[in-house]
Order: structure tokens, then sequence, then C-alpha cells
């Protein structure tokens, strides 16, 4: 039967890919340790718990407004700084569907979207699924993996209609500054036709004194479409529950349809759920991103003892990504092949001589690196380095 075009030229997420071959092996009784892990390894705070117990029990069972509860779109937007009221937000099942939705209602066919890499692995796939062309760009360690603004004007033609910046940054925890924001900022607002979507679902998890939003600059504010989420601040991964601000009326109203055409609205009893989060004291976000700044810094030590592997210092988000192409050339004699390897032999090489799970840089479009999530305890942390240490060495 069928499957449809669209479809089969779109890539499987990799890191969920990873996660399962772990589940499996785990199945088959092998001792993995995983450093896959997008999303962190806390449960709910207990008022989040409550406050989805205690939906269930007033009964908010009926389908909900398509554009989410006003009460939960008015403590989001008192998140904001005055920059945005409830009427410009809008709520979704993750920022995953959030940015979807988003590009979809934006992008016609051949429109370019300019998307800086390392970069989530789902960004080029559901630009692709719109019919997008991505444009990639590639960054280094040499700039802490961040675009430069000389990088982003030789991107920019007429036919871009969206930059897409995720600060602090999956893969590669870099966190933009207030002048590098500037920077581009000056840039984009020489192409007043283009979009930036700017996701900020790490905002909370970072290293650095200021997480600056791109919705602070007024130039381009009009522009932006800003998203974020409970996922990643609140542990509140299954919960789904991220949003978009806007300030385009007919952004926000086209997506509004889009929305009311396919899922009809978040999960009612998770709405309730993120509005217990955002209206409670935010002590506990603050011990978690202590708890994953210390797990960084721990990362980060039992690397330097891992010989020709290099890292950047990650300033945000709960991943390292070393270079370990050093190796590349070592594993290909090992594995006694001629061609070339690269990001994914190395860690298929972890998994199966290691046990230990990681992502492959390529899927990130950085060959060279691996991605370690730090979103575990600190014994396993430990463990998994232990266990590349020893593995590298036979190579
Ligand atoms: N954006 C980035 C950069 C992410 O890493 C993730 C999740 O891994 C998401 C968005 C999606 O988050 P959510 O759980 O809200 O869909």
């Amino acid at each position: 039967m069928q499957i449809s075009n669209r479809i089969a030229a779109v890539c499987e997420s990799g890191s969920l890919k990873m996660a399962a071959r772990c589940q499996e092996m785990r199945r088959q009784g092998v001792d993995v340790v995983s450093m896959t892990l997008g999303e962190p390894d806390f449960a709910a705070p207990e008022h989040v718990k409550q406050g989805a117990i205690k939906a269930v029990s007033e009964d908010w069972s009926h389908y909900g407004p398509v554009p989410g509860y006003p009460s939960l779109r008015e403590a989001i937007a008192a998140t904001l700084g005055g920059n945005y009221t409830a009427g410009e937000i809008m709520v979704s099942t993750g920022a995953k569907q959030v940015i979807y939705n988003a590009i979809m209602v934006t992008i016609n066919k051949g429109d370019e979207v300019v998307i800086p890499t390392p970069s989530w692995v789902s960004y080029v796939e559901m630009v692709k699924l719109a019919e997008g062309t991505p444009v990639t760009v590639p960054t280094s360690a040499s700039t802490h993996w961040k675009m430069t603004a000389e990088q982003l004007k030789a991107a920019l033609n007429e036919r871009t209609r969206m930059v897409m910046l995720c600060s602090p940054n999956n893969p590669t925890g870099s966190v933009y500054s207030r002048a590098e924001l500037e920077a581009l900022v000056n840039v984009l607002v020489q192409y007043p036709e283009v979009y930036i979507l700017s996701d900020e679902i790490y905002q909370h998890i970072s290293y650095v004194p200021e997480v600056v939003s791109l919705a602070e600059f007024e130039q381009i504010r009009e522009r932006v479409i800003l998203v974020n989420g409970v996922s990643k601040a609140y542990a509140m991964t299954g919960y789904r529950i991220g949003w978009m601000a806007t300030k385009s009326r007919a952004l926000w109203q086209a997506y509004n349809r889009l929305q009311g055409q396919s899922t009809s609205c978040a999960c009612t009893i998770a709405q309730k759920a993120a509005e217990a989060a955002y209206k409670a004291p935010q002590d506990c976000v603050e011990q978690m991103r202590l708890a994953f700044e210390r797990r960084r810094d721990l990362i980060m030590s039992l690397m330097t003892e891992l010989p020709d592997v290099t890292c950047t210092r990650p300033d945000g988000a709960f991943y390292v990504f070393p270079d370990m192409s050093a190796y590349y050339g070592r594993l290909a004699k090992h594995l006694g092949v001629t061609e070339a390897v690269g990001s994914a032999a190395m860690t298929e090489y972890l998994l199966n001589e290691a046990h230990v799970a990681c992502v492959a840089g390529a899927d990130f479009g950085e060959d060279k690196c691996i991605r370690l999530s730090y979103a575990t305890d600190e014994q396993t942390i430990r463990e998994a380095i232990k266990r590349i240490k020893t593995a590298l060495a036979q190579l």
C-alpha cells in the first residue's frame, strides 16, 4: 500500500531510535548505560501532580478552547515581561507541535528556512514536511557553535522566509549573549519578510548570568515566533504542553485554524497541570537547574580523562557534544573497513563495546561529534565516562 512521498522523505528521529535500541538491549538483559535522554530525569513537582489530579477530580474532561485555556495563557503571558498578552499565546501539544504548526502555517513550497547547525534533529525534517528548503549554516567549536552575523547575512536572500534559532542549544549547550543576538538582529532588520522562530525551551536550564530572549528586541518582535513550554523546566515532558507567542494576528489565526482542524486543543488535564507549574513559586526550577549545573561540571571534568577528545563547555541545556573525530581513523582500522567512518559508527561501537548509548552528531548536522545527555544521576555519568574511556583505549 502507498506511503506518501511527503513522509517517505523524512528521516526517523535519531535520538528516539537510539533510545529504543537501548530499551531493546536492556530487555535482552544487557546492562546499558543510557546517555540519550532528551528529558530531565526528575519527576514532575508535587504541585504539578496535584494540579493534574485536581483537574481530573473537577471534571476538566471536555474539549477546551482551540488556543488553550485563557487562564493558562494568562499565566504564560505573565512570564513574558509585559511583551505579550494572553490573546497572543497559543498552547499546543509540546513545543514540538508548536514548531511543526508554526512552520506549516508560514512556509510554502520552496521557501528557504535558515537553520544554524548543529541543530535539534526535527527542524530540518519539519521544514521538509512543509516542502520548504532547509538552508543549514554549519557552525564550529571556534565560535562556541554559534552562528555569526556574517554567516547569517550570507545565508539570507529574497527566498528566505524563516530563521530558526535555539538558545540554549540542543545539542551544543551554547547560549547566545546579548551582543551576539544584537549582531544577528542588526542583520535581520534588513529582511522584513523573514520570520524568526526562537526556540527557548531550555531557557531555564542555563549556567550563565542571563539568557536573553529574542522577543526582547523590539525591532523584530513583530516577526518573532517565540516557542517555549513546560517539558524541560518543570520535568513535564510527558504532559506535552508547549506554547507559542506571536504579535502577528494573521499568524495566530492561521495557527488556530490548523490546530482546530488537527488536534482541537492540547490535553485539558495537562493544561491545568501546566497552569499549576506557572502559578506556583519557581524554586523547583532552580533546584533542578542547580543539579544540572553540578552534573555539567562533573561530566566536563571527567571528560578531560578522555585522550584526544575535545569538548566545548556547555552554558545551558543538559548535553555535552564532544568531538570524537580523532578516533574515526582508528575505529575504521579496528572495524577492518577501508571507507571513512563517522559519528554513527562511533555511537554503534560505544553501544556494542561499552554498552553506553549516545546519539550520533550526524543526526544534528555535525559528524565530528556525539551527543551525551547528562540529565541523569552522577553515578550513571561516572559509569558512562569510565566505560567510554575503556572502549576508546581499545582503538
Ligand atoms: N526544541 C528543542 C531544542 C528540544 O530539544 C525539544 C525536545 O527535545 C523540543 C523543542 C520539544 O519539546 P517538547 O517536549 O515541548 O515537545
